[in-house]
């Protein structure tokens, strides 16, 4: 059996990992790179394995850096069976298609700009067509529940276990019969934190003899998940003391949900003023739709809340805005306000209209709480706040940031050092023969590997992009 890294190793996005087991090919995540444009276009254009080879792909959670890809391993010829939780189906289906629109949009807007230069046009990475085409292969299996991977002769069992990380993410068990030979492989997906908002804390998937891991936060520590209601009422007072806007740059999936049931919670212990609170993105609109229709992956305290009643997605005070002509008259909207917007990087979609109609007015405030990649206008926000005044360009025009900077790292779905920690402690250190790091940033999988050894676990290893491991 052997394991080649294919994306996301020494870097965040991009998730695919290519095993081969009795000769048959498994992918787990087939995500999208996500960096410099055209980097990230050929990246995600040329596949470091033949698609038409590939027998099944096990899917960890819906987020565009593990599921992104999909539609252009479709359109390279892939026809197996897609497995995941059905909550990372049903956001599958709302966030490809809106992915392979973005693409399209994207294309049109680089070919304009090239046939003005002459130079050859790109054709889209996919289209609308090919994301629904791949939603077809879908397969989607209940946590906790074993089941057996078509076309690999009953050699493979896979489970999944919750994560903890988005709605419907898992981590993935695998029990492998190779050659006679019983291999338990784990990968940990997205960890996600403990007392997270809506979801359920991680589980433990059991002991395993190789796990990759994420390594996101490996060095770093979060302020806990606890603390963001407190500090999410601090901001929206000062701003409501200020009279300026509050502009929220957050993924359509999870963030837009956490923070809308967190101001819920404010309003229900009237802790914070009622200011209009506008949800400016379509997909969030149909994310918080799936979101409703999966209780099964609610905690305790989110069921409560609605058995008590408590309108945990605001939908009875939010203005989720799916019309662009509306969105386009928040622009003028005066006083105190919240917008949330997509997409959670900055890199596209109607928060570049919302940062540059308010970066520039110092009662502002931008609130950043998501995870903002290298190369991303979002890290460039975060770099502003130690460097006041510093330009960003949007939509190639350079603005000054005058507009306050907050960056709430409580919302962060990943655990942090600490709690990567935690998770790894639930391992039997003498049957976990290698710890593969992927997802994360250099500095970030030296932290967690240097934790990892003080924690008695012998060996951690980070491979590089395109490296093949055999494992025997
Ligand atoms: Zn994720």
């Amino acid at each position: 059996m052997e394991i080649k890294f294919c994306g996301a190793a020494k870097t965040v996005t991009g998730s695919q990992h290519l095993l081969t087991i009795n000769g048959k090919k498994l992918l787990l995540d087939c995500g999208l790179y996500q960096g410099r444009r055209e980097e990230s276009y050929r990246r995600n254009k040329d596949f470091l394995y033949n698609p038409e080879q590939i027998h099944s792909v096990v899917l960890s959670h819906a987020h565009i850096d593990h599921s992104g890809n999909l539609p252009t391993l479709y359109k390279k010829g892939f026809r197996g069976n897609i497995y995941c939780t059905s909550a990372t189906r049903d956001l599958c289906s709302i966030m490809l298609q809106d992915s392979a629109h973005i693409q399209e949009k994207d294309t049109q807007y680089i070919n304009k700009k090239k046939s003005r230069k002459g130079e050859k046009l790109f054709n889209p990475l996919y289209t609308i067509s090919d994301a629904l085409n791949v939603l077809k292969q879908f397969k989607s299996m209940p946590y906790q529940n074993k089941f057996y991977l078509d076309g690999f002769n009953n050699k493979v069992a896979v489970t999944f276990f919750d994560a903890g990380h988005i709605l419907g993410s898992s981590q993935v068990l695998l029990e492998i019969n190779d050659g006679g030979k019983k291999i338990r492989f784990g990968f940990t997906g997205d960890v996600g934190r403990w007392q997270l908002p809506i979801l359920k804390d991680p589980d433990f998937m059991g002991d395993v003899d190789y796990l990759i891991s994420e390594s996101t936060y490996g060095g770093r520590v979060h302020d806990k998940a606890t603390e963001m209601d407190n500090q999410l009422q601090q901001v929206i007072l000062d701003a409501y003391q200020s009279g300026g806007k509050i502009i929220v740059p957050a993924f359509s999936v999870g963030r837009t949900q956490e923070i809308v049931y967190s101001i819920s919670k404010l309003y229900k212990e009237k802790k914070i003023p009622h200011i209009p609170i506008f949800v400016d993105s379509p997909l969030s609109v149909n994310a918080t739709e799936v979101f409703k229709m999966h209780p099964e992956c609610f905690d305790d305290e989110t069921a409560k809340l609605i058995s008590e009643g408590t309108d945990i997605f605001g939908l009875s005070y939010i203005r989720y805005v799916k019309d662009v002509e509306e969105s386009k008259s928040l622009n003028s909207f005066e006083g105190c306000c919240m917008i949330i917007s997509a997409s959670g990087m900055c890199e596209a979609g109607r928060i570049l209209h919302h940062l540059k109609n308010n970066i520039e007015d110092k009662r502002n405030t931008i609130l950043i709480i998501g995870f903002q990649a290298e190369h991303t206008l979002g890290r460039r926000l975060v770099e502003s706040v130690n460097n006041p005044g510093m330009e960003v360009n949007i939509f190639g025009e350079p603005y000054p940031v005058r507009a306050k900077v907050i960056v709430l790292n409580s919302f962060s779905a990943h655990a942090d050092e600490n709690e990567l920690q935690r998770y790894f402690n639930y391992f039997n250190r003498k049957e976990l023969k290698k710890i593969f790091l992927v997802h994360g940033e250099i500095d970030m999988m030296e932290a967690l590997k240097a934790n990892l050894e003080k924690m008695d676990f012998k060996k951690v290893y980070i491979p590089d992009y395109g490296e093949t491991v055999i494992l025997n």
